[in-house]
């Protein structure tokens, strides 16, 4: 095989594509790891992370993880196609070869075309909860447990003002009480604008120092996949879909629960059921 053939090529570095990876390696397999940024996925950041019941922080985590000689390689994948009966794996760069891919991609915060700016936040975690909001008027955006979750944060560390913004509550009932208790307050608008100005944010008319847009998340747009495998309403793909062509979709991009445990388990029964197949 030359450098660039592969048995399996693993795209996505985070802990799914990771613990996939450590166990190709521990069985022999020639495999290739490929991440647009550095192995560590979604914690790659300065955060501590709860994996069962314990915390660790990213930096032990990430140690954790790549506690093996890992073959990876940085690039951006934007496409996966047929090669004969193998896969090519594409990025802007270079081509793969793999008889068989795994894609552990992730998710990607939902925008609702908002821009990530100094007083926009997109998306929960790190900016998020690190904002200052002492003294600060907050528009939240959105109708899930993140939602009610950083309204009550934001009251919690000292905003003035909080207001949610939401189509349609779907957080659980003992956040939207918890919010509630906290004063922040509940505006069910079926159209929803956010402009970014100069000095603040306008929600529906009403100026704020910042606001967070928390509109969930949905799978990596890839078109890489999306005509090969089946996706779900949130671009997630559907859970047991491509064994049988040999591309196997792990983690967070699959339907279900968005968790590190939850990313290893897929990781390790990909990891399994691949060395099977090819031992
Ligand atoms: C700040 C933060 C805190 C969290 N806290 C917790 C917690 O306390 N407990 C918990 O259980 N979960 C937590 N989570 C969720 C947890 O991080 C995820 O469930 C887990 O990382 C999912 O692993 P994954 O391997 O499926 O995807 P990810 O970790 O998202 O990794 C996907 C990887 O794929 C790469 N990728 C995407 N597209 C491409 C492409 N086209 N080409 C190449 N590479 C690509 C990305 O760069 C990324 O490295 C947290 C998430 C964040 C962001």
């Amino acid at each position: 095989m030359d450098k660039d053939s592969y048995q399996v090529i693993v795209v996505g570095a985070g802990p799914a594509g990771l613990v996939c990876a450590k166990i190709l390696h521990q069985a022999g397999i020639d495999y290739l790891l490929m991440d647009k940024q550095p192995p560590g996925g979604a914690l790659l950041c300065d955060y501590e992370f709860k994996v069962g019941s314990t915390w660790l922080s990213s930096l032990e985590y990430s140690k954790k993880l790549c506690s093996f000689p890992v073959r990876y390689c940085m690039g951006e994948v934007v496409r996966i196609e047929r090669q004969g009966l193998r896969w090519a794996v594409v990025t802007k760069d270079a081509v793969h070869v793999g008889d068989v891919v795994v894609i552990a991609t992730g998710v990607t915060h939902r925008t609702g075309g908002n821009v990530d700016s100094e007083r926009v936040i997109v998306g929960p975690f790190k900016r998020a909860y690190q904002y200052h909001y002492a003294g600060k008027s907050v528009a939240v955006l959105g109708g899930g447990d993140n939602a009610f979750e950083y309204a009550a944060l934001a009251r919690n560390r000292g905003a003035t003002k909080v207001d949610i913004y939401s189509r349609t509550v779907r957080a659980r009932p003992e956040l939207i009480e918890e919010a509630s208790r906290l004063g922040a307050m509940l505006r069910s608008e079926n159209e929803i604008s956010l402009i970014d100005v100069s000095d603040d944010v306008i929600v529906n008319d009403t100026h704020y120092d910042a606001a967070l847009v928390m509109y969930g998340f949905e799978g990596v747009e890839l078109s890489i996949a999306s005509d090969i495998l089946p996706r779900n309403g949130q671009k997630r793909f559907l859970v047991g879909k491509g064994g049988e062509l040999n591309v196997y979709v792990i983690g967070d991009c699959c339907e279900g629960e968005l968790s590190i445990e939850k990313a290893e388990n897929d990781g390790k029964v990909c990891g399994e059921t691949i060395v099977r197949r090819l031992g």
